[in-house]
C-alpha cells in the first residue's frame, strides 16, 4: 500500500478527519506527476476539498493541468507548519507540523455545475465568505478554466507535535531548546478600493483557522454559496 508509513509510522494517520482537516487548513499543495520524458516534477497550486473531492483548477494552457488531467498517477501534498522544533543538539532540529500526501488519478469536471460549484470552493478556500462577494464567473471564464477532481481514498497524513527529542546524553547541556510556534498570519490589509468599506470575508479572516481562529468547512460553505 503507497499510503503505509514506514519511517516514525506513530506519527501517521489514515484517519479521513485528520486528513481533510489538513486539506481544508493548507492553502496550497504540491502536485508530483510525471513531466516530458517520465522525469517527476512537483508544481505548486491551490486546491479546494469538496467531500472526498480536492479539486485543482487554472489556465487550460498549463502543462501541470493538461498532464494530471490526461490521467497519468499523480501525488499530492498539502503542509501546514506549526512549529520550529529546537533542540540541544542541531541533529534533532525539527518541525512540528501536520501533512498529507495524496495518491491518485485525476478526471477533468466536465459537468458546468460541478465546475461552478467547484470553482466558488476555490474562493470559499482562500477566504470564507468571499464567492459571493466577487462577480460570479462568466459562461466564458468558466470555459477558460481547467478544473480537475481527484477523488481522496488514498491518503495519508503525519503529524508532528510536542518538544525537541533531545537524547539523554545532551539533556543537561546549558543549550537553549523549545518550541517557536508559527503559524500564518494577517498581514496589515492594502485597499486597491479605500472608499468601499471593508468586506465582511476580510473582516472575518482574522477568525479563520488558517490564520489562528475557527474552523473551516468547505464543503458547507460550498453549499451555502448559492
Ligand atoms: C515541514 C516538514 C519538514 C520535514 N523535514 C524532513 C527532513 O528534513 N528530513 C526528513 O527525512 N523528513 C522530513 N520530513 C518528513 C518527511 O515528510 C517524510 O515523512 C520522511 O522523510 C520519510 O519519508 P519516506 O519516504 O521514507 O516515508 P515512508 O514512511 O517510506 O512513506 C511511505 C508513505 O507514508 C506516507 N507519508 C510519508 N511521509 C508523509 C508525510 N510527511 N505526510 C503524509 N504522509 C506521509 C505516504 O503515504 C508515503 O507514501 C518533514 C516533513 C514535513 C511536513
Amino acid at each position: 500500500m503507497r499510503t503505509r508509513l514506514r519511517r516514525l509510522p506513530e506519527r501517521g494517520s489514515h484517519d479521513w478527519d485528520v486528513i481533510s482537516a489538513i486539506l481544508d487548513e493548507a492553502l496550497v499543495c504540491h502536485v508530483g506527476f510525471p513531466g516530458d520524458g517520465g522525469a517527476p516534477v512537483v508544481i505548486p497550486t491551490a486546491h479546494v476539498r469538496v467531500g472526498s473531492m480536492l479539486y485543482l483548477h487554472g489556465a487550460p494552457a498549463s502543462r501541470m493541468l493538461r498532464t494530471v488531467g490526461s490521467g497519468v498517477d499523480v501525488c499530492v501534498v498539502a503542509t501546514v507548519l506549526d512549529g520550529l522544533v529546537l533542540a540541544r543538539s542541531l541533529f534533532h532540529h525539527s518541525f512540528n507540523y501536520r501533512s498529507v500526501v495524496a495518491f491518485g488519478r485525476a478526471v477533468e469536471v466536465v459537468d458546468l455545475e460541478e465546475k461552478r460549484r467547484a470553482l466558488m470552493g476555490f474562493a470559499e478556500h482562500v477566504l470564507r465568505g468571499r464567492s459571493a462577494e466577487a462577480r460570479q464567473p462568466s459562461a466564458g471564464e468558466l470555459k477558460a478554466t481547467r478544473v480537475l477532481a481527484l477523488r481522496l481514498d488514498e491518503a495519508s497524513a503525519k503529524v508532528r507535535t510536542g518538544p525537541p527529542l533531545d537524547d539523554a546524553e545532551d539533556v543537561a547541556l546549558p543549550i537553549w531548546a523549545g518550541v517557536v510556534p508559527v503559524g500564518l498570519g494577517i498581514g496589515t490589509v492594502v485597499a486597491e478600493t479605500p472608499s468601499l468599506p471593508l468586506p465582511a470575508s476580510v473582516r472575518g479572516a482574522e477568525c479563520d483557522v488558517r490564520f489562528g481562529g475557527r474552523v473551516f468547512d468547505a464543503a458547507s460553505s460550498v453549499e451555502n454559496a448559492g
